[in-house]
């Protein structure tokens, strides 16, 4: 089976980390604010040197890492374990203090007290922080040297299990690392939301026990297994069709979050990503800034908005200036490198104004992740909280 070429890999990485730091100033703005604070257009690129990143990036990079990490064959079992420690170690982080979800935070209080995972998760939760991480997930190998499709969407919606019980946070989970699988692999942006339809009613009653196990019976909302989780791909189905309706208006100058949400919940996080890049799909920078300047989510809108734009069209959708600048770095430029390597397939960035990175990486680019650091929050969760609102939460 053919893979993804590693630019394609690294593009999505570095992508999702651009658009949240390029989101983290406009989170909790107005349009009419952002543009105020950025004039004219809102904000043209990420700001600062290193350009800092939100809790977005960090908790992407701690399922990347968890992945990587992680014994073969994958089951619950064995990424449980390696889950639980890369969430834990960004959870007990000083770098922890760009305005973490509180449903993300909650749970992980619980994981850190031995909890099994289905009881420290928020069953009412549906929040972004679920999908806003996932990406990683669709940077995995296929086929025979990888892993199946139902075994990916089991993965993607085991990950966001951990933090965010609600059906709609795994369904959607699960069609955004569907959406950057379909991208990776070159498929065309203008037929996709009609793929994802597809691929949302052929797993609409697939309900994963193997890993999921009794998470079904905390929820509400079903009285099945099946009911469950089609719950949350029914919710899945209702966004697609707002977003058929937003892609026929074609309206590149209103808040994209009027049409398809304001992302503080997981499928509509989902959707507006999707959206700025579909009203976009050929150009990477205005695509992410149409994201950032939005009302709702923006750094997780554009986080997810990047994901996509980079699969699509590479590393090279990216100014090297932007590459040199953006927080993480080395440790984006390793897991690209690692996810790219088992593919066998090497990564390398581009100029201007980039340097060449060689491989394989440094010790210290690859061990900064899994240092234990002392538990100190710098800062308080800004407003609106994020996961707090049963059903209605991030
Ligand atoms: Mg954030």
């Amino acid at each position: 089976m053919q893979q993804p070429s590693a630019r394609r890999v690294s593009g999505s990485l570095f992508g999702l980390a651009f658009g949240d730091a390029l989101g983290a100033d406009t989170e909790f703005l107005t349009v009419q604010e952002i543009l105020r604070t950025y004039p004219p257009r809102g904000p043209l690129e990420p700001r600062g040197n290193p350009a800092r990143v939100t809790d977005d990036t960090q908790m992407a990079l701690a399922v990347g890492e968890a992945l990587l990490q992680a014994e073969r064959p994958y089951t619950s079992s064995t990424l449980e374990a390696p889950l639980r420690q890369t969430f834990l170690d960004w959870y007990r982080s000083p770098e922890n203090n760009r305005a973490p979800g509180i449903t993300c935070m909650n749970a992980c209080r619980q994981l850190e007290r031995g909890m099994p995972w289905h009881e420290a998760t928020n069953i009412n939760s549906k929040g972004c922080g679920a999908n806003m991480r996932v990406a990683p997930v669709a940077l995995l190998p296929a086929g025979n040297d990888g892993v199946t499709e139902q075994t990916r969407a089991a993965i993607a919606q085991f990950q966001a299990a951990l933090t965010h019980g609600h059906p709609t946070g795994l369904a959607a989970s699960d069609l955004t690392v569907a959406t950057i699988v379909d991208l990776l692999n070159g498929g065309d942006p203008a037929d996709l939301p009609q793929r994802l339809r597809s691929y949302a009613l052929r797993q609409s009653t697939i309900y994963h026990a193997d890993w999921l196990g009794p998470l079904w019976q905390r929820s509400h909302v079903a009285a099945s297994p099946e009911g469950f989780i089609a719950y949350g791909w029914d919710e899945c189905l209702a966004v697609l069709d707002r977003l058929d309706v937003a892609l026929q208006k074609r309206d590149r100058e209103s808040d994209p979050c009027l049409a398809t949400g304001a992302g503080w919940i997981a499928e509509e996080a989902f959707a507006t990503g999707l959206l700025c890049f579909l009203l976009y799909p050929d150009d990477p920078q205005a695509a992410i800034r149409r994201a950032a300047v939005s009302s709702g989510d923006s750094d997780s809108i554009a986080c997810l908005t990047g994901a996509f734009v980079g699969a699509y069209h590479g590393l090279a959708a990216w100014p090297g200036d932007w590459i040199e600048r953006i927080e993480y770095r080395d440790r984006l430029t390793t897991r690209a490198f690692q996810f790219s390597a088992q593919r066998g397939a090497g990564v390398s960035l581009p100029g201007p104004g980039a340097s060449p990175v060689s491989f394989p990486p440094s010790r210290a680019a690859c061990g900064g992740a899994q240092k234990r650091r002392k538990k100190v929050f710098a800062g308080t969760p800004r407003t609106p909280a994020k996961g707090c609102r049963p059903l209605h939460s991030c």
